[in-house]
């Protein structure tokens, strides 16, 4: 397949590319280098830097080949950037998406497959979170994820798109072998926060409340690695069904806590890790992990990475390599 990559430099973008070029598929990545990095991207893909609005370098791109599909990653994802910022995310995550489908449209590509994200949840009810649950975001970036997910489906009823969102819950890891990984600025997720002081460049590591109504206090998340990410993104873009519309929840099945997370970093790096606990950080439900049966089911996917230290440690060699990110 002849697939165009928007987002392709970024953290998860970057693993799908090198999947898709790995099963022999022809990739460009359309990317603004805003966040992402030019060393991410595979060398066999071609990189198109631009900006998703540009409607005519996407016009450009889009008439250089016969394309077969689109995987959608470019959007911004700071939670506290969308609630201060919202017009920014709006813009950027909702009217650029329109754009880029409109040039599809018009293209006749008539495949997607867009990253989205358990974040369209909001609190649920209860977990594991099933598909079928209330989509109700809490904040700006939750919403723009799912205006999206409207705007897909619109789509496939009114000319015959095939998409398929996946919602994810945290990406985490390090693909081994692929030399890439998680660089963002700046850092506050929770994996490379913590792996941070174990290199010695912060001191101790917040735990952002420890009175949560969970096991041991602190919140659960479901840590599903970004080289079983890239796999379902490549098996979802060969089998998504014209005139459709689908969401998958993409996660382990597992919640960990924080404080499993960072005793797993102290397991796999031998660093003590001093911890913290500090006030709660505004806006983050007690836990969130996934039922993944439907894309088991469906798509054939189930992931390779369940256990929490097999995914620290994976991320804890791409850090260890690169301390400095993709700069060292
Ligand atoms: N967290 C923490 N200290 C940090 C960063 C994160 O205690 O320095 C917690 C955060 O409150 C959440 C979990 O770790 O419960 C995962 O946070 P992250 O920002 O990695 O992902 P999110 O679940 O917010 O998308």
């Amino acid at each position: 397949m002849r697939v165009i990559v928007t987002g392709g430099a970024g953290y998860v973008g970057s693993h799908c590319v090198r999947a898709l070029c790995d099963a022999g598929h022809d990739v460009v990545v359309f990317d603004s280098l805003v966040k992402g990095h030019r060393e991410a991207v595979d060398d066999r893909a071609r990189l198109v830097v631009g900006d998703l609005g540009d409607r005519v370098l996407l016009d450009e791109v889009f008439g250089s080949a016969s394309f077969d599909g689109v995987m959608h990653f470019a959007a911004f994802a700071e939670v506290g950037e969308s609630v201060t910022d919202p017009l920014l995310y709006y813009e950027n995550n909702v009217v650029k998406s329109a754009v880029l489908l409109e040039a599809m449209r018009e293209h006749g590509v008539r495949r997607i497959v867009f990253s989205s994200t358990c974040a369209v949840y909001g609190v649920p009810p209860s977990v594991p979170i099933t598909e079928d649950m209330p989509l109700d975001p809490i904040n700006p970036y939750g919403r723009t994820k799912l205006a999206m997910e409207w705007m897909l489906s619109d789509c496939a009823n009114a000319w015959g798109l095939g998409a398929i969102a996946l919602r994810y819950f945290n990406a985490a890891g390090a693909y081994v072998g692929w030399a890439i990984g998680e660089d963002h600025d700046p850092e506050s997720h929770l994996i490379p926060v913590v792996l941070q002081v174990a290199l010695g460049q912060r001191e101790k590591i917040m735990i952002f409340g420890d009175d949560y109504d969970t096991p041991d206090g602190t919140c659960v998340r479901d840590y599903v690695h970004v080289g079983d990410l890239a796999s379902i993104h490549k098996t979802a873009i060969e089998k998504v069904a014209l005139g459709a519309f689908g969401a998958y929840n993409v996660g382990t099945g597992r919640g960990s806590s924080v404080n499993e997370v960072i005793d797993a970093a102290r397991k796999v790096t031998g660093h003590a890790i001093p911890a913290e606990v500090v006030a709660r950080r505004v806006g983050d439900p007690p836990a969130l992990f996934a039922d993944p049966s439907l894309v088991s089911r469906d798509l054939g996917w189930s992931p390779k990475y369940v256990e929490i230290d097999a995914t620290v440690e994976s991320s804890w060699i791409w850090h260890q390599a690169h301390p400095h990110g993709y700069k060292g």
